[in-house]
C-alpha cells in the first residue's frame, strides 16, 4: 500500500482526513507521540496501541548515532527492529544537529557536527538524510532543513530559507533516484515511503510565502511548517501558521513540527493543520506536570498528598481509572519508575483524546463551538498555576 491523503470534511479552515501509509491509516488531525530512540519514553508499544496512537515519530539523529541506521536496515528497518507495526514518521536529523550536537558547522554541502555521545565527527548532507531514512524505512521521511532560533535577523532568515530550499531540491532528487532503483546501493526498507518538504522563513510572512511556493513547486507528498515554537510569541506563531497553511495544497497533508500545548493543537487545527508532534506530553509527565480537562496539575504539590480523586475524572485512561492523586504523588516523590509510566500514559491519553474530540467536532461541523469550550476550560485557573 502506498501513501495517499484523503480530505473527508472541512469546517472552516479545520480539516478532517485520513493518511494511508504502507503500515496503515492515520486519522487526521493527528498527534504523533515522540519516540526519540525507537521508544516513546516510559511507554511500551502495547500501551501506545491501547490509547489509540496511530503513528509515532522517530528521531533520525539519535538512531543514526545509536544503534546506527545500517544496523537497523539489517534488522529489516525500524518497524521490524522496534516491533511497531503502525506508521512511523522520521525527522531529518537536522533539528537535533542544531540543538544537541556538541559542535556544528553548516555549509552548502550540509551540516558537519560532533556527536553529543562520543564526540565523533559526522557530515549530514541532504542526500545522506534521505539515505538514512531510507534505511530506517519510516512511512514519512522529512527533508533536511536548517533551523534557526528566535529571534533571528531577516537577512539571516532569508539566506537560511534559500539554503533550505536548495537542500529540499537535493533531497527530492535523491528520493527520485532511490525510487528509480537506487544506483547508490542504499537498502530501501520501505518502498512506499513518502517524503515531506518543510516551509521555513521564520516569523516573516513574505519569506514564508516565498518558501511555501518554492517548496510546493519542487513537489512532495506532504508539507510541513518548520522553524516555529522556537521562542516566538504564541500569537505570532498562530499568524504564521495561518498565512502559511493557506498557501499549501488543499489535497495534501500539512504538518506543524514540534508544537505544542493542547491549546496550540486546537488553535492550529483551526488554521488548517493536519499533523502535530511534540515532546511536551511525555517530557512534562516525567516531571510531574499533568494535563487535565480542568487545567494543569503539578502532582508533586503537597495538596495532593491525601487527595483520593482520580487525576482527571473525565479521563478514561488506565491511570485515571485505577489510581488516586495521592498514590501518583507518592510514586513521584519516591522516585518510582512507575510514576513516569503512569503519568506519561495519562498525558498522551489526554492529547490523543483531544485529537479524537477535534475530529468528531469537525465531522459534526461543530468545531468552532468545541474550540470555544475547550479554550474556556483550558484557561480556567488550575489550583497549581
Ligand atoms: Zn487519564
Amino acid at each position: 500500500m502506498s501513501f495517499a491523503f484523503t480530505l473527508h470534511e472541512t469546517d472552516g479552515p479545520a480539516r478532517l482526513g485520513e493518511i494511508r501509509t504502507p503500515h496503515g491509516l492515520v486519522h487526521t488531525p493527528a498527534f504523533m507521540p515522540v519516540g526519540t530512540q525507537g521508544a516513546v519514553k516510559a511507554m511500551r508499544h502495547v500501551d501506545l496501541e491501547a490509547i489509540g496512537a496511530e503513528i509515532i515519530l522517530g528521531n533520525t539523529y539519535h538512531l543514526f548515532l545509536r544503534p546506527g541506521d545500517e544496523l537497523i536496515a539489517r534488522r529489516g528497518g525500524l518497524h521490524a527492529f522496534i516491533g511497531w507495526t503502525r506508521p512511523i514518521l522520521t525527522d531529518s536529523g537536522g533539528y537535533q544537529v542544531f540543538s544537541l550536537a556538541a559542535r556544528r558547522d553548516v555549509t552548502e554541502a550540509g551540516a558537519r557536527f560532533r556527536s553529543h555521545l562520543d564526540g565523533t565527527q559526522h557530515l549530514l548532507t541532504p542526500e545522506r538524510a534521505v539515505d538514512i531514512q531510507a534505511r530506517l524505512g519510516s512511512d514519512i521521511a522529512m527533508v533536511l532543513d536548517e533551523c534557526l532560533g528566535y529571534p533571528a535577523a531577516r537577512d539571516a532568515v532569508a539566506e537560511s530559507m534559500q539554503r533550505s530550499l536548495r537542500w529540499a531540491g537535493r533531497c527530492r532528487e535523491r528520493m527520485r533516484e532511490l525510487r528509480a532503483g537506487g544506483s547508490h546501493r542504499i537498502p530501501v526498507t520501505n518502498p512506499g515511503q513518502a517524503q515531506f518538504g518543510i516551509v521555513q522563513g521564520g516569523v516573516f510572512e513574505d519569506l514564508r510565502h516565498e518558501s511555501a511556493a518554492a517548496t510546493v513547486a519542487i513537489g512532495f507528498e506532504g508539507y510541513a511548517i518548520g522553524g516555529l515554537s522556537v521562542g516566538e510569541p504564541t500569537g505570532v506563531m498562530y499568524d504564521i501558521v495561518e498565512t502559511t497553511a493557506r498557501r499549501l495544497p488543499e489535497r495534501q497533508p500539512r504538518y506543524l513540527m514540534g508544537t505544542g500545548t493542547p491549546e496550540d493543537l486546537v488553535e492550529c487545527v483551526a488554521r488548517g493543520i493536519d499533523m502535530f508532534d511534540c515532546v511536551m506530553p511525555t517530557r512534562n509527565a516525567r516531571n510531574g506536570q499533568l494535563f487535565t480537562s480542568e487545567g494543569r496539575i503539578n502532582i508533586k504539590n503537597a495538596r495532593y498528598a491525601e487527595d483520593d480523586r482520580p487525576l482527571d475524572a473525565r479521563c478514561a485512561c488506565y491511570t485515571c481509572r485505577t489510581h488516586s492523586r495521592a498514590y501518583l504523588r507518592h510514586l513521584y516523590m519516591a522516585g518510582e519508575m512507575t510514576a513516569g509510566a503512569l503519568n506519561t500514559l495519562h498525558n498522551l491519553s489526554f492529547y490523543l483524546d483531544t485529537m479524537r474530540k477535534i475530529r468528531e467536532a469537525i465531522s459534526l461541523r461543530a468545531f468552532e463551538k468545541f474550540r470555544q469550550e475547550f479554550l474556556r476550560s483550558a484557561s480556567r485557573l488550575s489550583p497549581d498555576s
